[in-house]
């Protein structure tokens, strides 16, 4: 039944055969997936419950937004999933890299030095730190960086950072993804360790974890392992897909306040900034989020079995555990990349009539193909895809909102290589 649908959308029965002995061999690895969506999906009830979520919490106000309820509700619902003294969860907060930089410019003074103990960070801060010239860069009002590589096995290099602390040190920026580096995403454990021994060295040195991609895929979250800060996007996995826009920081009250100023004015604060028609994507994203996260790591997990078992190398393999929902797989050629983006942009629920291209896109130093067929926007926890057009040919992608669209996108990339004559089967 299920593959007659499959054949009458254009998969050809070979390929659909073939990813389905791979399903067949993924079941203990989707259970562990759903049980962890399940312990999730719990945190983030009881923190609704706790806090009384009631209809008038679902409204939005206008104008300066004093007295917004729902925002205000909201933002203890994500201190309590956090198990942080506080939250701001705010459409004014554009994405992640503003997130981001709103936190390390509310938190940092002239004078203050910044280090990412864990390489080189995502590539959009490099200019809000100034490490590529940059307008209105921390490093334009007087705010240091430093950069403690990793070491050649991706980990972090504990005498370097010990090394690299010194008086002037205010905050550091650890990032749990690996982004689009080949570097490994790191396990909140992990994270956890590095922050008790900064804090050995230092105990007052802010530490802030770039949560972007992280969100609900452990049980914990950095905040529960020492972090100061966790940030991240709202069109990633908090959103649940739902929310159109949107960031958000959770962590100590007195960090929380000076993001609040910084966001909106000094002496506002918290108080204003009206959360209009949002409030309902919000609250209905965090409470689909767990699942949505459980959605997006079995396509990747899926994805990576799929494209291992042909001999493309994957990062993460196919059994490793998982820290962060990307998936990158190095297919190896510019006609590959484009037929499995092509793959992607066709199984899509918005634009599969258009057909995905190479461009010179802005802040890149190749031409780079990108698959995004959302409802929202750029948004990357519905199934995406982009790959630079360059040396090794890696293609990354990440998302799906449900299983069974992220799985459909999977096997019609492999569809697309496959009546290109770019792969065989076994
Ligand atoms: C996406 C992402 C960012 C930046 O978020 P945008 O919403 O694209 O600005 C920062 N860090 C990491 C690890 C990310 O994945």
């Amino acid at each position: 039944m299920l593959k007659e649908i499959y054949l009458s959308m254009g998969i050809k029965s070979e390929v659909y055969d073939y990813c389905e002995k791979i399903i067949g061999s993924l079941k203990e690895r989707f259970d562990e997936i759903d049980q962890m969506a399940e312990i999730n999906q719990l945190k983030v009830l009881d923190a609704l419950r706790k806090n009384q979520v009631s209809e008038a919490c679902l409204m939005g106000t206008t104008g300066y937004g004093y007295n917004d309820i729902g925002r205000d509700t909201l933002e203890k619902v994500y201190s309590d999933i956090f198990h942080t003294e506080d939250a701001l969860v705010r459409p004014q907060i554009t994405c992640g890299t503003h997130a981001l930089a709103l936190s390390l410019a509310a938190n940092l003074r002239p004078g203050d030095e910044l280090i990412s103990p864990v390489g080189k960070p995502y590539d959009t801060l490099e200019e809000v730190i100034g490490i590529r010239e940059s307008k209105g860069s921390l490093k334009e009002y007087g705010i240091s960086y430093k950069q403690v590589e990793l070491k050649e096995d991706g980990y972090f290099d504990y005498d370097a950072i010990k090394n690299a602390i010194s008086d002037k040190t205010k905050m550091v920026t650890i990032q749990r993804s690996k982004g689009y580096l080949s570097r490994p995403s790191y396990g909140v454990k992990e994270i956890g360790e590095l922050i008790k021994f900064i804090k050995n060295i230092k105990p007052d040195i802010i530490c802030q974890v770039d949560n972007c991609y992280g969100e609900f895929v452990e049980d914990i979250e950095p905040s529960d392992v020492g972090a100061d800060l966790v940030v991240g996007s709202l069109i990633k996995n908090p959103g649940g897909g739902l929310a159109p826009i949107g960031g958000y920081i959770a962590g100590r009250k007195d960090l929380i306040e000076n993001c609040a100023y910084r966001l909106t004015s000094p002496g506002l604060g918290k108080e204003v900034g009206a959360s209009l028609e949002v409030l309902r994507s919000f609250y209905q994203g965090i409470f689909l989020a767990p699942t949505v996260t459980a959605s997006a790591l079995k396509t990747a997990v899926f994805a990576a079995n799929v494209y291992e078992n042909l001999g493309f190398k994957v990062i993460p393999s196919g059994a490793e555990e998982r820290h962060d929902i990307i998936q990158a797989i190095t297919l190896g050629s510019k006609e590959k990349i484009i037929a499995f983006c092509e793959g992607i942009q066709s199984a899509s629920p918005v634009d599969s009539h258009v057909s995905p291209e190479p461009w010179a896109m802005p802040g890149y130093d190749s031409d780079v193909i990108m698959a995004a067929g959302a409802f929202v926007s750029g948004s990357s926890i519905e199934l995406s895809a982009d790959g630079p057009i360059k040396e090794p040919y890696n293609v990354y992608f990440q998302g799906g909102i449900t299983f069974p669209h992220g799985k459909f996108g999977i096997v019609s990339s492999l569809n697309k290589l496959y009546e290109s004559n770019l792969v065989s089967l076994p």
